[in-house]
This record gives C-alpha cells, structure tokens and sequence, in this order.
C-alpha cells in the first residue's frame, strides 16, 4: 500500500486511487465501487472574466470536482491558489469523499479551485472572481446539491460574497449551499476554532490508546495560523506543554514551556511568533526533529519526508494539515514506530462543523457553542475508536485503517442504492496491508 503511493507521489490522483483500490480488494468489495470511485462523478472547468482595477479583462480558469454523492449532497472547500489544476482538484475531492465517509457525514466529497494569486488582487476584484465563480458553477450548487466551503486562500468574507450572488440569482434564501459564513448570515459558532479543536481530541484520544496523557505531553506546533494557533491553546489548555511553535518566518524553542496567549498576544503586535522574548528561536526544519511526545504539522504539504522522517523525535504526528507527510516519509516514520493520526481523521473538525452549520441553515435554529462543542467531541471521538479498531482488525496502520472505515460504509450506500449491479464478488488477489508496527 504505502509502496503503490510512493510510486505516484508525484500526482495525488493516482496516489488516491491507489489507496481506494488497496482498501476495496482488501475489504472484498465489488470492483464496480473502485470504478465508480477511480474519477469524480463530475467535473467542471469554468473561464470566469474579471474586470480588473486598471479596466482590463482578465479571464481566470475554475474547477468544481465534484467527486461522489452516494451518501449525500457533495462538500468540499474552495481554493484560490496559483498551483490549483485539475488532477489536484479531482484528488482533493476523493479525499473529501473519505473524509466525509469516515466521520459518518451525511455528505460525499467534492473540492473546487481558481487558479489565481489572491495577494495580488484588490479586494473588489477579489469580490469579483469569488461572485464569477459562482455565477459559473449556479447549476451545480446548491443546499441539497454541493456544498462549498473555506479552503487554502478563501476566508468567510469570500464564503458571505458567494452565498449573496447565489441568493441573488437564485432568489432563495439558500443560506446552506455553502458553509464557513460570518455567523451573522448563518455561520456556525465555533467553526473557526473547529479544525484545531478536532486536532487536539484526535491526539488526546490516541495518545489514551496509545497508554498515554495529553496531560502532561509535550507538544510541537508548526504553524501559527487558524488551525495550528488553536491546537496549541487547546493543547495547553488540556494541560499539555506546548514547548515549541513557529510560522512561516521562524519558531521559537522553549523546552519549560511557552505560555500560548503570550505568543497569541506576541503575534497579534509583531505578526509573527519568532522573536518572542525568553524563547530561543528555531528554524522550521528542527522545529519538526525536536524532542517531543506529539508532533502536530499544521501548515503545508510534504514537510515530513524522507530527508527528515529519520531524525522526527515525537511518539505521535498528528497531521492537521492537508497531506504534511509525504509517502516516503510516512513509510520511514511506520517502520519506526512512529504513530501517524492522518489528515483524513485528524483535521476532519472543520467539516465536521461544516455540516453542523448547515444542518443549522435547513433547521433555522442556531446552537449554542457549547452545543456545537458537544456533538464535535461526540463526532471526532467516535470516529477516533473506528480508525482504532479498524486497525487493530487489519493489522494495518492509521491511515490505511482510515481508509477502510470508510470505504465499508461508502460501498454498503452504494450496494443499497443499486450502483453495484448484481455481479458476483470476484475473490480479488488480496494485498497483505503493511503490518502495524505501534499495535
Ligand atoms: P493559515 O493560513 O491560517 O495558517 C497557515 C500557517 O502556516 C501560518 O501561520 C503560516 O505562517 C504558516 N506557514 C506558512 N508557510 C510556512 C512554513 N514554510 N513553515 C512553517 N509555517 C508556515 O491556514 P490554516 O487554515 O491554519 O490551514 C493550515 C493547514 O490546515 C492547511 O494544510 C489546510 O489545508 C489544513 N486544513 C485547514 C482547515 C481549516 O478549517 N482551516 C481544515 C482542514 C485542513
């Protein structure tokens, strides 16, 4: 499994179908689930012309990969980015499929993109492109349809201008066709907070399976944005020592422990965490090799890889980011007994929350945050125990285990829904998964 997507590392898509197709053979699944999975079920590229600031048109190029919808309306966010391209998006959406699948939303995955340099737009024409987006892709949104939401470089301002020009069109309060609104126009309290709140219970459930404490653990952070930033309070908060984080311009090293609302407080005046005074300072690359009992890679892609997967200290890498790990790395990390919590699993708060918010926007009603909390604990612990347990079954990592968690309950939506035809299971030529080393 890990060797069939260290050969693809290079294009996620492929990568992703690998990892579908090990998980249907290793279930004994219909091979029709692997074909209706290998590609989404639709995908749009759309031009969407821009009136820039200086009079001129500038067309840019959109997509809306709209992966499955066996268990429900599709979901996934919109990414405004240069390096957003088709195959990118497709996987993307696969990956939302697993996602929603494994943490029993009643959703199936879906992903869109610009490809565009947001920092190089004004704000109206920002306004513009994200208006355009949806004036292109009308027809296939919607509340009951696919359900759009933040991602890399999109924000709950482009959320509100979004559902404003689908409201306009449309001429339906349709507040639920996309999520991650400002909570005055049907945003959830706590979604902000949410992906970072689902990475620390991720790591306190684990860590417990693992025989240990959240309490008491130290913790690495890299990544002082949204997700990473929240993480480490919650962290600290559920008595963890937070001993080092950092941001794209540095990190700061203090093995005592940092008090976070200072390096809060410190970012908030200077913009960044590096330069806080009492810490050492410490660049990105040992900030991820640093002793620590957890490892939480809460920025960009592909940090943990073969060059540096030798040298990582923590017991437990909790990946809050999309896809922090590269294949090879991951491989280096599972021989060395390092447990990986994956993407899929550990930064599956926020579209947990998503789905509270919408489920809020068809209802009318709004909860409370400590509500909202609640049934994040509920959703994020019970999904915890599944991967557990599916791994302990399989004898196959986090991950892997992930994977066929959800792929059992994706196939059983299809099977009921008549989408695999009355073929009988071939006995496929089963793959033995890698063993579990930490189990
Ligand atoms: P963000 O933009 O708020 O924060 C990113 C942080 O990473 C910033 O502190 C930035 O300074 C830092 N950073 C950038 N380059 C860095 C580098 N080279 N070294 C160290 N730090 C660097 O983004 P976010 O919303 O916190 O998202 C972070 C990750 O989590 C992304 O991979 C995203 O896809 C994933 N994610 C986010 C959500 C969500 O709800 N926001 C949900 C699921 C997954």
């Amino acid at each position: 499994m890990l060797e069939a997507r260290i050969e693809h590392a290079d294009n996620p898509l492929e990568g992703v179908r690998k990892e579908i197709r090990w998980a249907v053979q290793s279930l004994g699944l219909e091979p029709a689930v692997y074909e209706i999975l290998k590609q989404p079920r639709r995908f749009v590229e759309v031009a969407v012309p821009v009136e820039m600031d200086d009079g001129t048109v500038r067309v840019f190029t959109g997509y809306r990969s709209q992966h499955n919808d066996a268990l429900g309306p599709c979901k996934g966010g919109i990414r405004f980015h240069p390096s957003v391209k088709p195959d990118e998006v497709k996987a993307l959406s696969a990956w939302m499929t697993i996602k929603c699948s494994l943490m029993g939303l009643p959703f199936g995955g879906a992903k869109g993109g610009v490809a565009c340099d947001p920092r190089e737009l004004s704000p109206r024409e920002l306004e513009e492109l994200s208006r355009g987006y949806v004036r292109a892709l009308v027809h296939v949104l919607g509340p009951d349809v696919d359900i759009p939401a933040p991602d890399v470089y999109t924000n709950p301002q482009v959320m509100a201008w979004m559902v404003d020009e689908f409201v306009r069109i449309t001429q339906r309060s349709a507040f639920g066709m996309i999520t991650g609104k400002p909570p005055v126009i049907g945003g959830s309290v706590g979604r902000v907070e949410a992906t970072g709140r689902g990475v620390v219970i991720a790591a306190r459930e684990i860590l417990r399976r693992l025989g240990s404490d959240l309490a008491g653990s130290t913790v690495v952070v890299q990544g002082f944005g949204n997700v990473g930033s929240v993480a480490a309070l919650l962290a600290s908060r559920a008595g963890a020592r937070v001993v080092a984080v950092s941001d794209s311009r540095g990190g700061v090293h203090a093995p005592g422990g940092l008090d976070v609302e200072e390096v809060l407080r410190h970012k908030d005046l200077t913009g960044s965490v590096a330069g806080l005074p009492g810490a050492r300072p410490v660049s990105n690359e040992e900030l991820l090799t640093l002793p620590c009992d957890v490892l939480v890679p809460a920025a960009l892609e592909n940090v943990l890889h073969e060059g540096n997967a030798w040298s990582v200290q923590a017991r437990l890498v909790v990946e809050a980011a999309n896809g922090p790990t590269t294949p090879e790395g991951d491989a280096i990390l599972q021989r060395r007994g390092i447990v990986v919590v994956p993407d899929v699993l550990a930064n599956a708060g926020g579209v947990t929350v998503s789905y509270f918010e919408w489920v809020q926007n068809l209802q009318g009603y709004y909860w409370s945050e400590d509500e909202v909390n609640g049934q994040l604990e509920q959703f994020m612990a019970r999904a915890c125990d599944t991967v557990w347990r599916m791994a302990a079954e399989h004898r196959t990592s986090l991950r892997d285990a992930a994977y066929l968690a959800a792929l059992r309950r994706l196939a059983e939506a299809m099977r009921v829904r008549g989408w695999l035809g009355q073929a009988e299971v071939p006995v496929w030529p089963l793959t033995p998964a890698e063993p579990a080393r930490m189990l």
